[in-house]
Protein backbone atom coordinates (compact mmCIF):
# COMPACT_ATOMS: atom_id res chain seq x y z
CA UNK A 1 0.00 0.00 0.00
CA UNK A 2 1.72 3.60 -1.09
CA UNK A 3 0.84 5.44 1.97
CA UNK A 4 1.22 8.61 0.34
CA UNK A 5 -1.61 8.22 -1.08
CA UNK A 6 -5.44 9.96 -0.46
CA UNK A 7 -7.54 7.74 1.13
CA UNK A 8 -11.06 8.50 1.76
CA UNK A 9 -13.02 6.55 4.43
CA UNK A 10 -17.04 6.85 3.94
CA UNK A 11 -18.35 6.59 7.26
CA UNK A 12 -15.33 7.75 9.46
CA UNK A 13 -17.96 8.31 12.28
CA UNK A 14 -19.28 4.41 12.57
CA UNK A 15 -17.36 1.40 14.19
CA UNK A 16 -16.20 0.24 10.94
CA UNK A 17 -15.01 3.30 9.85
CA UNK A 18 -13.41 4.81 12.61
CA UNK A 19 -11.45 1.99 13.16
CA UNK A 20 -9.96 2.10 9.73
CA UNK A 21 -9.17 5.59 10.09
CA UNK A 22 -7.08 4.61 13.16
CA UNK A 23 -5.43 1.65 10.89
CA UNK A 24 -4.28 3.81 8.35
CA UNK A 25 -2.92 6.58 10.61
CA UNK A 26 -1.12 3.56 12.50
CA UNK A 27 0.05 2.77 9.03
CA UNK A 28 1.20 6.34 8.73
CA UNK A 29 -0.87 7.38 6.13
CA UNK A 30 -1.46 11.21 6.49
CA UNK A 31 -3.95 11.97 3.85
CA UNK A 32 -7.14 10.77 5.07
CA UNK A 33 -10.51 12.10 3.35
CA UNK A 34 -13.49 12.10 5.43
CA UNK A 35 -17.04 13.51 5.55
CA UNK A 36 -20.05 14.08 7.61
CA UNK A 37 -23.47 12.95 7.22
CA UNK A 38 -24.01 16.42 7.30
CA UNK A 39 -21.41 17.80 4.79
CA UNK A 40 -22.07 14.86 2.60
CA UNK A 41 -24.80 12.71 2.01
CA UNK A 42 -23.99 9.72 0.38
CA UNK A 43 -27.91 8.63 -0.53
CA UNK A 44 -27.80 11.67 -2.61
CA UNK A 45 -26.21 10.92 -6.18
CA UNK A 46 -25.67 14.23 -7.40
CA UNK A 47 -23.72 15.62 -3.95
CA UNK A 48 -21.60 12.29 -4.16
CA UNK A 49 -21.00 12.67 -7.49
CA UNK A 50 -20.03 16.26 -6.77
CA UNK A 51 -17.62 15.55 -3.89
CA UNK A 52 -15.45 12.94 -5.41
CA UNK A 53 -15.41 14.83 -8.42
CA UNK A 54 -13.82 17.98 -6.01
CA UNK A 55 -11.77 15.42 -3.94
CA UNK A 56 -11.06 12.54 -6.06
CA UNK A 57 -9.06 10.19 -3.44
CA UNK A 58 -6.59 7.70 -5.13
CA UNK A 59 -8.49 5.17 -2.66
CA UNK A 60 -11.82 5.08 -1.49
CA UNK A 61 -13.21 2.55 1.37
CA UNK A 62 -17.03 2.38 1.79
CA UNK A 63 -17.74 1.75 5.42
CA UNK A 64 -20.88 4.11 5.39
CA UNK A 65 -23.94 2.19 5.65
CA UNK A 66 -27.51 2.02 7.62
CA UNK A 67 -26.63 -0.34 10.13
CA UNK A 68 -28.44 -2.50 12.92
CA UNK A 69 -29.31 -5.25 14.73
CA UNK A 70 -32.03 -7.89 14.54
CA UNK A 71 -34.44 -5.60 15.83
CA UNK A 72 -33.69 -2.80 13.54
CA UNK A 73 -33.51 -4.45 10.48
CA UNK A 74 -36.44 -6.66 10.85
CA UNK A 75 -38.71 -3.52 11.74
CA UNK A 76 -37.14 -1.66 8.37
CA UNK A 77 -36.18 -3.78 5.51
CA UNK A 78 -37.35 -1.19 2.82
CA UNK A 79 -35.11 1.36 4.87
CA UNK A 80 -32.15 -1.01 5.12
CA UNK A 81 -32.84 -1.66 1.14
CA UNK A 82 -33.22 1.53 0.33
CA UNK A 83 -30.45 3.53 1.96
CA UNK A 84 -27.25 0.94 1.65
CA UNK A 85 -28.29 0.10 -1.99
CA UNK A 86 -27.90 4.07 -2.79
CA UNK A 87 -24.96 4.26 -0.72
CA UNK A 88 -23.47 1.44 -2.88
CA UNK A 89 -24.48 2.70 -6.14
CA UNK A 90 -24.06 6.02 -5.61
CA UNK A 91 -20.00 5.55 -4.10
CA UNK A 92 -18.98 3.14 -6.86
CA UNK A 93 -20.33 4.88 -9.37
CA UNK A 94 -18.95 8.49 -8.50
CA UNK A 95 -15.51 6.84 -7.58
CA UNK A 96 -15.49 5.57 -10.86
CA UNK A 97 -16.19 8.98 -12.68
CA UNK A 98 -13.55 10.89 -10.53
CA UNK A 99 -10.96 8.28 -11.58
CA UNK A 100 -10.82 6.55 -7.93
CA UNK A 101 -7.89 3.59 -8.74
CA UNK A 102 -8.73 1.31 -6.19
CA UNK A 103 -12.22 0.95 -4.01
CA UNK A 104 -12.91 -1.61 -1.10
CA UNK A 105 -16.55 -1.83 -0.29
CA UNK A 106 -17.75 -3.27 2.94
CA UNK A 107 -20.08 -5.51 3.41
CA UNK A 108 -21.51 -8.49 6.01
CA UNK A 109 -21.79 -12.00 6.10
CA UNK A 110 -25.46 -11.65 6.12
CA UNK A 111 -25.78 -11.77 2.19
CA UNK A 112 -25.26 -15.66 2.32
CA UNK A 113 -28.51 -17.51 2.42
CA UNK A 114 -30.22 -18.66 5.29
CA UNK A 115 -29.20 -22.69 5.08
CA UNK A 116 -25.59 -21.80 3.44
CA UNK A 117 -22.79 -24.56 4.32
CA UNK A 118 -21.50 -23.76 7.67
CA UNK A 119 -18.29 -22.38 7.50
CA UNK A 120 -19.94 -20.18 4.64
CA UNK A 121 -17.65 -20.08 1.66
CA UNK A 122 -17.35 -17.06 -0.64
CA UNK A 123 -18.78 -19.27 -3.03
CA UNK A 124 -22.83 -19.94 -1.74
CA UNK A 125 -23.53 -16.44 -2.51
CA UNK A 126 -26.93 -16.21 -4.20
CA UNK A 127 -27.27 -20.31 -3.50
CA UNK A 128 -30.35 -19.68 -1.92
CA UNK A 129 -33.02 -18.05 0.01
CA UNK A 130 -31.73 -15.41 2.51
CA UNK A 131 -32.31 -14.50 6.10
CA UNK A 132 -35.87 -12.82 5.95
CA UNK A 133 -35.28 -10.68 9.29
CA UNK A 134 -32.49 -8.87 7.57
CA UNK A 135 -33.00 -9.95 3.54
CA UNK A 136 -33.57 -5.70 3.04
CA UNK A 137 -29.73 -4.88 4.32
CA UNK A 138 -28.32 -8.26 2.34
CA UNK A 139 -29.80 -7.51 -0.64
CA UNK A 140 -28.03 -4.11 -1.02
CA UNK A 141 -24.79 -5.39 -0.08
CA UNK A 142 -24.97 -8.18 -2.79
CA UNK A 143 -25.73 -4.88 -5.11
CA UNK A 144 -22.84 -3.20 -3.88
CA UNK A 145 -20.56 -6.12 -3.97
CA UNK A 146 -21.67 -7.02 -7.52
CA UNK A 147 -21.09 -3.35 -8.72
CA UNK A 148 -17.75 -3.40 -7.45
CA UNK A 149 -17.14 -7.36 -9.57
CA UNK A 150 -18.63 -6.19 -12.51
CA UNK A 151 -17.01 -2.28 -12.65
CA UNK A 152 -13.75 -4.42 -11.93
CA UNK A 153 -14.50 -7.02 -15.43
CA UNK A 154 -16.08 -4.32 -17.58
CA UNK A 155 -13.98 -1.33 -16.80
CA UNK A 156 -10.52 -2.83 -15.49
CA UNK A 157 -11.03 -0.30 -12.07
CA UNK A 158 -9.67 -2.10 -9.21
CA UNK A 159 -12.90 -2.44 -6.74
CA UNK A 160 -13.37 -5.11 -4.83
CA UNK A 161 -15.31 -6.23 -1.75
CA UNK A 162 -15.03 -7.68 1.92
CA UNK A 163 -17.69 -9.20 4.01
CA UNK A 164 -17.27 -9.27 7.54
CA UNK A 165 -19.04 -11.19 10.09
CA UNK A 166 -20.82 -10.24 13.45
CA UNK A 167 -18.09 -6.90 14.47
CA UNK A 168 -18.15 -5.37 17.34
CA UNK A 169 -15.61 -3.15 19.57
CA UNK A 170 -14.56 0.21 20.12
CA UNK A 171 -17.22 2.78 19.05
CA UNK A 172 -20.14 0.50 18.78
CA UNK A 173 -23.69 1.59 18.97
CA UNK A 174 -25.09 1.02 22.86
CA UNK A 175 -29.12 1.37 21.31
CA UNK A 176 -30.51 -1.96 23.25
CA UNK A 177 -33.86 -1.62 20.81
CA UNK A 178 -31.82 -1.34 17.42
CA UNK A 179 -28.04 -2.28 18.10
CA UNK A 180 -26.14 -5.34 17.44
CA UNK A 181 -26.17 -8.21 20.04
CA UNK A 182 -22.92 -8.10 21.84
CA UNK A 183 -23.11 -4.04 22.98
CA UNK A 184 -26.29 -4.18 23.54
CA UNK A 185 -25.64 -7.70 26.07
CA UNK A 186 -23.05 -4.99 27.30
CA UNK A 187 -25.82 -2.41 28.15
CA UNK A 188 -27.86 -4.81 29.17
CA UNK A 189 -25.87 -6.10 31.75
CA UNK A 190 -24.08 -2.80 32.49
CA UNK A 191 -27.29 -1.39 33.70
CA UNK A 192 -28.82 -4.16 35.24
CA UNK A 193 -25.45 -4.35 37.45
CA UNK A 194 -25.48 -0.43 38.37
CA UNK A 195 -29.46 -0.58 39.15
CA UNK A 196 -29.31 -4.06 41.01
CA UNK A 197 -31.92 -6.02 38.81
CA UNK A 198 -32.62 -9.13 39.54
CA UNK A 199 -33.49 -10.23 35.69
CA UNK A 200 -31.56 -9.35 32.30
CA UNK A 201 -34.09 -9.94 29.30
CA UNK A 202 -32.46 -10.98 26.00
CA UNK A 203 -34.39 -12.11 23.12
CA UNK A 204 -35.04 -15.59 21.68
CA UNK A 205 -33.97 -19.06 22.80
CA UNK A 206 -30.21 -18.57 23.05
CA UNK A 207 -29.53 -21.37 20.96
CA UNK A 208 -28.41 -19.67 17.65
CA UNK A 209 -24.46 -19.59 17.10
CA UNK A 210 -22.82 -16.30 16.10
CA UNK A 211 -18.90 -15.85 15.49
CA UNK A 212 -17.58 -12.39 16.65
CA UNK A 213 -14.41 -10.30 15.51
CA UNK A 214 -12.87 -7.32 16.94
CA UNK A 215 -13.63 -4.50 14.77
CA UNK A 216 -9.52 -3.53 14.85
CA UNK A 217 -9.04 -7.14 13.50
CA UNK A 218 -11.60 -5.84 10.84
CA UNK A 219 -9.47 -2.79 10.02
CA UNK A 220 -6.35 -4.35 9.62
CA UNK A 221 -8.09 -6.98 7.49
CA UNK A 222 -9.00 -4.24 4.93
CA UNK A 223 -5.08 -2.83 4.85
CA UNK A 224 -4.01 -6.52 4.30
CA UNK A 225 -6.87 -6.47 1.38
CA UNK A 226 -5.49 -3.00 -0.35
CA UNK A 227 -1.86 -4.01 -0.43
CA UNK A 228 -2.79 -7.30 -2.32
CA UNK A 229 -1.99 -6.13 -6.21
CA UNK A 230 -4.48 -8.30 -7.25
CA UNK A 231 -6.90 -9.13 -4.90
CA UNK A 232 -10.06 -11.96 -4.73
CA UNK A 233 -13.35 -9.77 -5.79
CA UNK A 234 -14.86 -11.44 -2.13
CA UNK A 235 -13.19 -12.34 0.97
CA UNK A 236 -14.75 -13.69 3.91
CA UNK A 237 -13.68 -11.85 7.62
CA UNK A 238 -13.91 -13.65 10.39
CA UNK A 239 -12.72 -14.74 13.56
CA UNK A 240 -13.48 -18.83 13.17
CA UNK A 241 -14.69 -19.52 16.36
CA UNK A 242 -18.43 -19.86 16.99
CA UNK A 243 -20.63 -19.28 20.37
CA UNK A 244 -24.17 -19.61 20.60
CA UNK A 245 -26.03 -16.64 22.34
CA UNK A 246 -26.51 -18.25 25.11
CA UNK A 247 -22.84 -18.91 25.75
CA UNK A 248 -21.96 -15.10 24.64
CA UNK A 249 -24.43 -13.93 27.50
CA UNK A 250 -22.48 -15.91 30.10
CA UNK A 251 -19.08 -14.07 28.51
CA UNK A 252 -20.43 -10.49 28.88
CA UNK A 253 -22.27 -11.04 32.33
CA UNK A 254 -19.12 -12.58 33.44
CA UNK A 255 -17.02 -9.86 32.28
CA UNK A 256 -19.37 -6.84 33.57
CA UNK A 257 -19.62 -8.65 37.16
CA UNK A 258 -23.59 -8.43 36.57
CA UNK A 259 -25.26 -11.10 38.82
CA UNK A 260 -29.10 -11.05 37.64
CA UNK A 261 -30.18 -14.02 36.20
CA UNK A 262 -31.00 -14.25 32.12
CA UNK A 263 -34.48 -14.56 30.74
CA UNK A 264 -34.89 -15.43 27.61
CA UNK A 265 -37.83 -13.48 25.32
CA UNK A 266 -38.41 -16.35 23.09
CA UNK A 267 -41.64 -14.18 21.05
CA UNK A 268 -38.25 -12.38 19.90
CA UNK A 269 -36.63 -13.39 16.83
CA UNK A 270 -33.77 -15.79 16.77
CA UNK A 271 -32.96 -14.65 13.35
CA UNK A 272 -30.62 -17.14 11.27
CA UNK A 273 -29.20 -20.29 12.72
CA UNK A 274 -25.63 -20.10 12.40
CA UNK A 275 -23.70 -17.60 10.76
CA UNK A 276 -19.96 -18.81 10.32
CA UNK A 277 -17.92 -17.23 7.75
CA UNK A 278 -15.06 -19.51 5.71
CA UNK A 279 -12.14 -17.08 6.11
CA UNK A 280 -9.71 -19.33 4.32
CA UNK A 281 -9.12 -17.46 1.72
CA UNK A 282 -8.42 -14.22 3.71
CA UNK A 283 -5.98 -16.21 5.86
CA UNK A 284 -4.08 -18.28 3.31
CA UNK A 285 -3.34 -14.85 1.62
CA UNK A 286 -1.60 -13.68 4.93
CA UNK A 287 -4.58 -12.39 7.51
CA UNK A 288 -4.99 -13.10 10.58
CA UNK A 289 -7.40 -12.36 13.65
CA UNK A 290 -5.18 -10.91 16.80
CA UNK A 291 -8.41 -10.31 19.77
CA UNK A 292 -9.61 -12.98 20.69
CA UNK A 293 -13.70 -12.81 22.11
CA UNK A 294 -12.62 -12.83 25.70
CA UNK A 295 -10.26 -10.50 25.77
CA UNK A 296 -12.00 -8.26 23.09
CA UNK A 297 -15.38 -7.99 25.16
CA UNK A 298 -13.25 -7.30 28.65
CA UNK A 299 -11.79 -4.29 26.74
CA UNK A 300 -14.82 -3.01 25.08
CA UNK A 301 -16.78 -3.19 28.87
CA UNK A 302 -13.68 -1.29 29.95
CA UNK A 303 -14.47 1.33 26.55
CA UNK A 304 -18.03 1.54 27.32
CA UNK A 305 -17.81 2.38 30.43
CA UNK A 306 -15.38 4.99 29.95
CA UNK A 307 -17.59 6.52 27.34
CA UNK A 308 -20.57 6.56 29.44
CA UNK A 309 -18.94 8.54 32.37
CA UNK A 310 -17.65 10.88 29.33
CA UNK A 311 -20.44 11.04 27.73
CA UNK A 312 -19.08 9.95 24.70
CA UNK A 313 -21.61 7.24 23.70
CA UNK A 314 -23.38 6.26 21.17
CA UNK A 315 -27.12 4.95 22.02
CA UNK A 316 -28.75 5.49 18.63
CA UNK A 317 -28.91 5.60 15.08
P1 LIG B 1 -27.85 -10.99 13.54
O1 LIG B 1 -26.57 -11.67 13.91
O2 LIG B 1 -27.82 -10.38 12.18
O3 LIG B 1 -29.05 -11.89 13.72
O4 LIG B 1 -28.08 -9.71 14.49
P2 LIG B 1 -27.81 -9.36 16.04
O5 LIG B 1 -26.44 -8.87 16.24
O6 LIG B 1 -28.92 -8.44 16.43
O7 LIG B 1 -27.91 -10.77 16.85
C1 LIG B 1 -29.12 -11.36 16.95
C2 LIG B 1 -29.07 -12.64 17.75
O8 LIG B 1 -28.86 -12.37 19.13
C3 LIG B 1 -30.43 -13.32 17.61
O9 LIG B 1 -30.30 -14.72 17.75
C4 LIG B 1 -31.17 -12.72 18.81
O10 LIG B 1 -32.27 -13.53 19.19
C5 LIG B 1 -30.05 -12.73 19.85
N1 LIG B 1 -30.26 -11.75 20.94
C6 LIG B 1 -30.44 -12.06 22.26
N2 LIG B 1 -30.65 -10.96 22.97
C7 LIG B 1 -30.58 -9.91 22.12
C8 LIG B 1 -30.73 -8.50 22.31
O11 LIG B 1 -30.96 -7.98 23.40
N3 LIG B 1 -30.55 -7.73 21.18
C9 LIG B 1 -30.28 -8.26 19.95
N4 LIG B 1 -30.11 -7.45 18.90
N5 LIG B 1 -30.17 -9.60 19.76
C10 LIG B 1 -30.31 -10.41 20.82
Amino acid sequence: MDTTQTFYVAGHRGMVGSAVVRALRRRGCGRILTATHRELDLTDQAATRAWFAANRPDVAVIAAARVGGIGANSAANATFLIENLLIAANTVEAAFRAGVRRLLFLGSSCIYPRLAPQPIPEGALLSGPLEKTNEGYALAKIAGLKLCEFYRRDFGALYHSLMPTNLYGTGDNYDVVGGHVLPTMIRKFELARTNGDAFVDLWGTGTPLREFLHVDDLAEACLHALDLDDPPDLMNVGSGREVSIRQLAEMVRAATGCRAEIRWDASKPDGTPRKLCDSTLLRSLGWEPRIDLEAGIARTVAEYREALASGDIRLGH
